[in-house]
């Protein structure tokens, strides 16, 4: 029995979730990144002067709007792999911050988490 208190049947579907959802998340980044691209072409042609230009603002809020959309798939995706780094290494449903096992129910709902729900608690303050 590991640290995690997982088997590692358990372990391999967290890893066949993982590896999943970081195929969306690529595919998300590199569709992201065609809007930002198309953005950025609608930008430079609509010309440089923002205050001028009624598509501006309106072009400004798009482009906030994405690069939000980005960083956060960016986020995930790093959450993910260092999720798949963790089960290479055997520590996987592990708490990084306490050593305890993090617990099936929050894995479940977050294959992402680093921390049990108490140590989880008590960093969000
Ligand atoms: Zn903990």
């Amino acid at each position: 029995m590991s640290a995690s208190g997982l088997s590692s049947p358990t372990v391999a579907r967290f890893e066949r979730v993982l590896r999943q959802r970081r195929a969306i998340d690529a595919e998300d980044a590199h569709s992201l990144a065609a809007s930002m691209g198309d953005l950025l072409t609608a930008r430079s042609d609509a010309g440089a002067d923002d205050e001028h230009d009624p598509e501006g603002p309106t072009l400004s809020f798009e482009w906030s709007r994405l690069d939000a959309v980005q960083r956060e798939a960016a986020a995930d995706l790093h959450a993910v792999d260092a999720a798949l780094s963790r089960i290479a290494e055997g520590t996987f449903g592990v708490c990084t911050r306490c050593g305890g096992p993090i617990g099936i129910d929050r894995l479940n709902a977050r294959p992402t988490a680093d921390l049990c729900i108490e140590c989880a608690r008590s960093s969000a303050v």
